[in-house]
């Protein structure tokens, strides 16, 4: 039975967005009686694995690991059919976990949260939505996702093209039948990867224009054996404590050696493993990857040497190998990526000098040469980490904007709170370690930190929460030294908020790994939330 904190409010809590964050948040909140409503813009719960549905989507970190583990009973009862499992099968596994814990009738869906204003007097946040509704609860969750925005270039003439349009971020619902159809597909980064060989093998003719090529590795997705999926069920508490003592929450094991203090053998003996292995575990191949930038080429270079091996055509393959430093954008995992290029149906346009001029009515001009399509797809990426937040006009103490408070770029308390906005917390924001992780076991760690601060808050009967000030720049300043001792910030990337003209370069999420963030968490805890204030 839920008791409402106070009556004033229409909730004690209103939690933002019903993806892997907001869903647990909500379980969680109302497992300690509190009474909590959420709001969520899509007609469905899953969130990322909601929106994009476009053909090849598939999770890159695997599937045993890249799922809830704060339930026994539903770590036992789900079974993952893939080392990697595709969107469809993410997707079944959100609504299982609403259904399991009737999670439905606490989220208004179709509704998007456009503002949010705190009273100083009572303490309390009223949040607007489209619809036109008023909101008032003590407590504000933002669980809007660090990948939820959809970066859409403006691109010339966009609205004159006769063709059809779509954006991997907010695919269709229904099947899209490219037979026959000439293609465009608009970036190289982890969706496009994923969808262009799958697109190849409908499509009449597809091109994929290309601004920076990308680093990609194999992801040898296979079917998950009955054996291993009982393996894995017994031993689940120990795989996952120790994925949630390696920098990223993921299982691969992390070499303590230096690239360049082994022999050239041993270096590409240690590439290829990771290689034939598959997925992300070429991150982990050598310590200093993202320290040295001769360390780090060497690793580049391995990748080129696969690109080069893979791809038939001299002059595409060199188009295709990148020249920047690896692991500084996030690393692709693909099924056949390389491979598409040697399809007759599928040509490369570099769009790295000359960029896409504009759209026309029948295709896409680039450096004055025209392409017919009848399909654009656009694989552009996100307003990463602050673009779903600072959608929502978010109001605190005395009329604080965070839209103002954030010109210069994001700054937040552990990527949880934010001075002069008490009682608003943030899961995964920025500043904490978020996107370099295993997501799911990020979300699950926030999701209780901010589960216990409330009990805490409820069992002293403080009714206001704030990061304080100096806590806060001390926590972003150390974020930005550790992110400035990688080669991290050394490239473009969504991670600095490059790929969205306008934006602020700023290095977002923290980078010191996850035991050391879950560390830091629970020594605030420890010293009664250092850096937070109650009233
Ligand atoms: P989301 O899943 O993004 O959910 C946020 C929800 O909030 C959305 O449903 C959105 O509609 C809603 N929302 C936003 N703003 C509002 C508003 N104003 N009002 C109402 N609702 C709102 N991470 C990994 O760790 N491993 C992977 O393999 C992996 N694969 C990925 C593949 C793709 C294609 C993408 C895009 C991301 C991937 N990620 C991966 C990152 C992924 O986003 C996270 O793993 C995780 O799903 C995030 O969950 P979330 O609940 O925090 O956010
Ligand atoms: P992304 O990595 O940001 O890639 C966007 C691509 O679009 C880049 O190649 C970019 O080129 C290009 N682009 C953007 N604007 C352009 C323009 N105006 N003209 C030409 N090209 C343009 O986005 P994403 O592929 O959606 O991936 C985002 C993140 O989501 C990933 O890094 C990952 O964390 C997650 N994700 C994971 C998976 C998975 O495998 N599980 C799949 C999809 C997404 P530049 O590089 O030059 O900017």
């Amino acid at each position: 039975m839920n008791t409402k904190l106070d009556t004033n409010n229409d909730f004690d809590v209103i939690v933002i967005g019903a993806g892997f964050a907001g869903m647990y948040m909500l379980h969680r909140l109302r497992s300690l009686g509190l009474s909590v409503h959420t709001f969520e813009a899509g007609d469905g719960v899953g969130g990322t694995w909601y929106w994009n549905r476009y053909p090849g989507a598939r999770c890159d970190g695997e599937s045993i690991y890249y799922s809830y583990q704060f339930d026994d009973g539903l770590e036992q009862d789900w079974d993952w059919s893939e080392r990697y499992a595709a969107q469809p099968e993410i997707l079944s596994y959100a609504n299982y976990v609403a259904d399991r814990f009737d999670l439905r009738r606490d989220i208004t869906f179709k509704t998007r949260a456009v503002a949010a204003t705190f009273d100083d007097q009572s303490a309390s946040w009223t949040i607007e939505t489209d619809a036109n509704q008023k909101i008032r609860s003590r407590f504000f969750i933002l669980a809007v996702g660090c990948l939820s925005s959809i970066n859409k270039p403006r691109i010339d003439g966009i609205d004159s093209f006769k063709g059809k349009i779509y954006y991997t971020g907010e695919w269709p619902h229904e099947n899209i039948d490219f037979t026959g159809l000439d293609v465009g597909v608009i970036g190289t980064g982890s969706s496009a990867v994923q969808a262009i060989p799958k697109i190849a093998e409908q499509a009449k003719h597809l091109y994929v224009f290309q601004r920076t090529a990308n680093y990609i590795v194999p992801s040898h997705n296979r079917p998950l054996e009955p054996d291993e999926i009982r393996w894995t069920k017994t031993h689940y508490k120990k795989l996952r404590a120790q994925a949630r003592q390696t920098p990223t929450g993921n299982p691969f094991d992390l070499n303590n050696k230096a690239a360049l203090d082994v022999s050239a053998q041993e270096r590409m003996d240690e590439y290829e493993k990771r290689w034939q292995d598959g997925g992300l575990a070429l991150f982990g191949a050598f310590k200093d990857l993202l320290l040295d930038e001769r360390a780090n080429q060497t690793a580049a270079e391995f990748v080129r040497s696969k690109i080069r091996n893979a791809v038939h055509d001299r002059e595409v393959a060199e188009l295709l190998c990148p020249n920047n430093v690896i692991l500084c954008k996030r690393l692709c995992v693909d099924t056949g990526y390389f491979e598409t290029y040697n399809r007759p149906n599928v040509s490369l346009v570099d769009v790295s000098e000359a960029p896409i001029d504009r759209l026309t009515q029948d295709g896409l001009t680039v450096d004055g040469k025209d392409y017919k399509l009848d399909v654009a797809v656009f694989a552009t990426g996100f307003d990463a980490m602050t673009g779903s937040i600072l959608k929502i006009d978010i109001r605190g103490s005395n009329g604080a904007s965070l839209r103002d408070q954030w010109r210069n770029g994001p700054r937040a308390y552990l990527g949880i709170g934010v001075s002069s906005f008490p009682n608003l917390f943030m899961i995964t924001g920025p500043g904490s370690p978020s996107v370099l992780t295993n997501m799911v076991a990020t979300i699950e760690q926030h999701v209780e930190w901010i589960a216990d601060c409330l009990d805490y808050m409820r069992n002293r009967n403080f009714s206001q929460i704030t990061a304080l000030d100096e806590a806060q720049e001390c926590w972003v300043n150390h974020c930005n030294t550790l992110a400035h001792h990688t080669l991290k910030v050394s490239c473009n990337s969504w991670y600095v908020g490059s790929n969205v003209p306008g934006k602020p370069r700023v290095f977002m999420p923290y980078i010191g790994g996850m035991p050391a963030y879950t560390k830091k968490c629970e020594e605030v805890v420890a010293k009664d939330y250092e850096g937070f204030s109650f009233i």
